[in-house]
């Protein structure tokens, strides 16, 4: 048999590359404005016709190209920004592969008009179907000029997928915003059909990012900026109000190339867990800086999927510093974030395997847009701690002081302790709540009426006390530190009051000018409206009685659990309500509020027979 194995024409092989790089006439965009920026252009402008179909044109002040360079950049795997394979890692330009400008031609019909600054005379390409036409000198502006007509018009395959001239100029604006994002000191202009896009001076991120999508977005931006010795991270993140249902304002950019990345994506939608509005995205334009040794650009031929050396270590400071940003954000609001001081996250050089970020600790049941009024403040189904639901009952104190009548024994407990399992599990179960403001639970001698808030009131102090006691102070940090201004007499209170609030758990800072920083609230409140509590706290405490003012520690303590309990009007949840009852009767004093008001009482079975009579 005779060999059948034959090498393909240069104009076939090109035709196959260009398939993989030029998938769209948004592929020819992306590459030739990339080649302008790689040649030092300051101004690049983009004529388009017909969405690409008819004219692509790329017009750049970069630094040209020599007659024989402007012939030699088509040839496949030409290219001057590598001499060696080692070079790819040390890339710092968007291209390298050298394929692009072969691939166009191929596909396409081009005509390039090129000259370098300290040449008086330029050169004039023409290249069809990868044949060129014609080659000679011409009178033409310093930089390059690129023409790209009747794209595809030799692969009719490819023709024949483009989608609608709306739907491919939508990919072409997209690939000029990334190249707009990533390169914001670069003017550049998108004209379609005669009509202006983009007319952008060269400029910073921030006024990038506002001339690209408009000034609503401006005082909803949140910059970022931590520098650590793996990776630089800066940018911009969108206030949380501002996210929206539709995905298109999410960006990430590393050595100033666009880079899609679905796992850098979820450590920062996890960053916003439970501050989102259900189903929508934050904005977000994110810039990596790293040493290019530590990236690899090369594992697909549009470059837009990037391997990071360090990832997992990137996720975690990506995701310490979006934390950090939103954290920021709500403490100073008025800052100008450009001039504060970069977060210290403390990286050893190249060590990565046990990297502890600073820890932002976030309180999970946080919800901004839970809109109950829930003064214990979990968003949950339940208001106490979960580490804090406990099965462990006192019961016993319940009879103590209470119920003369109750039939059953203290002494007979241990022997019916089964039994009693089931009926005290009954009795929760059967208890419901009354007027939003009581919980009614059968026990054996009647009804036994509970007030919801004292009850919480009592559970609240009961784990304020023990806080003090044991000195175990636990602090919930706040994922938006809140600032909030008091009048001068209830400043001075706070003031007078706050090393005991620190005692039990409140990182609270006086800023001065009678405001002050929330930045943490105590752990057992586990609590999202903590200014309101203080304010409420105040109030109560102002109204404490004189001699109770004296034990101040107990009188805050005492203040802070009336201020945060549950209060009237709150419907509860058959789970809370249970947790409630077992929380209540494991505590020390379950008959009285801490400031000795009645919590429970029981109306006997006879009284309801009296009733009926
Ligand atoms: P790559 O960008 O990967 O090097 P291309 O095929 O895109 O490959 O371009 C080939 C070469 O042509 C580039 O390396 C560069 O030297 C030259 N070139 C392309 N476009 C321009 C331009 N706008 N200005 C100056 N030189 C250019
Ligand atoms: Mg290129």
């Amino acid at each position: 048999m005779a060999d059948i194995i034959q090498l393909l024409p240069d104009s076939v092989s090109n035709q196959i590359a260009a398939g993989e790089v030029i998938q769209r006439p948004a592929s020819v965009v992306k590459e030739l404005v990339e080649n302008a920026i790689d040649a030092g252009a300051g101004q690049i402008k983009v004529n388009i016709k017909d969405a690409g179909r008819t004219l692509i044109q790329i017009i750049d002040n970069g630094c040209g190209m020599s007659d024989t360079d402007a012939r030699m950049a088509f040839e496949r795997h030409a290219t001057s920004k590598i001499r060696s394979a080692d070079d790819i890692f040390a890339i710092r330009t968007l291209g390298f592969r050298g394929e692009a400008l072969a691939s166009v031609a191929a596909i396409a019909e081009v005509e390039l008009r090129t000259k370098e600054h300290d040449h008086d005379i330029g050169t004039f390409i023409h290249i069809s179907g990868s044949k060129i036409i014609t080659q000679e000198p011409v009178r033409c502006d310093s930089g390059t000029n690129f023409q790209i007509k009747n794209l595809f018009y030799n692969v009719p395959a490819r023709r024949k997928f483009l989608k609608s001239n709306p739907a491919e100029l939508k990919h072409i604006i997209n690939e000029i915003q990334r190249i707009a994002l990533s390169n914001p000191e670069v003017a550049i202009s998108l004209h379609h059909n005669g009509s202006v896009i983009y007319e952008l001076t060269g400029t910073n991120k921030r006024i990038r990012i506002v001339s690209l999508f408009g000034k609503n977005i401006n005082q909803n931006l949140i910059p970022l900026d931590t520098e650590t010795s793996v990776v630089k991270i800066s940018g911009f993140i969108g206030q949380p109000r501002y996210a929206r249902k539709t995905f298109g304002e999410q960006f990430f950019f590393v050595n100033k190339r666009y880079m899609k990345h679905p796992f850098f994506h979820k450590s920062i939608m996890q960053s916003y867990e439970k501050i989102l509005p259900p189903d929508s995205f934050p904005s977000y334009f994110i810039y990596f800086d790293l040493d290019p040794a530590d990236i690899d650009v090369n594992i697909h031929p549009t470059k837009t999927e990037i391997k990071f050396e360090n990832e997992s270590a990137i996720w975690q400071i990506l995701q310490a510093s979006v934390r950090e940003a939103l954290g920021k954000f709500n403490i100073v609001p008025s800052i100008d974030f450009d001039q504060a001081g970069s977060v210290e996250i403390p990286m050893p050089l190249r060590e990565f395997s046990n990297v502890s970020m600073p820890g932002i600790r976030i309180n999970p049941d946080y919800n901004p847009f839970d809109s109950t009024k829930n003064h214990s403040g979990s968003g949950n189904s339940s208001f106490l701690k979960p580490s804090e639901r406990s099965n462990q009952t006192n019961w016993q104190s319940l009879y103590k002081g209470l119920e003369p009548n109750f039939e059953t024994q203290p002494e007979t407990w241990d022997d019916e302790s089964v039994q009693f399992k089931i009926e005290e599990q009954q009795t929760i179960k059967n208890s419901v709540q009354f007027k939003n403001k009581y919980i009614l639970t059968p026990v054996k001698s009647g009804l036994m009426v509970i007030d919801q808030k004292r009850a919480h009131e009592r559970i609240l102090y009961e784990r304020l006390m023990q806080v003090l006691e044991n000195n175990e102070v636990a602090s919930q940090q706040q994922l938006f530190p809140e600032t909030f201004e008091l009048n001068a007499s209830d400043a001075t209170l706070l003031t007078s009051i706050l090393p005991d609030l620190r005692a039990l758990g409140f990182d609270i800072r006086d800023f001065g000018k009678n405001s002050f920083i929330i930045n943490g609230t105590p752990g057992v409140l586990n609590t999202s409206s903590p200014i309101e509590i203080i304010e409420s706290l105040l109030e109560e405490y102002k109204n404490s009685p004189a001699n109770l003012q004296e034990k101040a520690r107990e009188t805050v303590a005492i203040s802070l659990a009336q201020a945060s309990a549950i209060p009237y009007g709150q419907t509860l949840k058959t789970g809370e309500i249970s947790e409630l009852i077992d929380n209540l009767f494991a505590c020390q004093t379950p008959n009285f509020s801490p400031k000795g008001k009645k919590i429970l009482s029981i109306m006997p079975l006879e009284d309801f027979e009296k009733l009926l009579k």
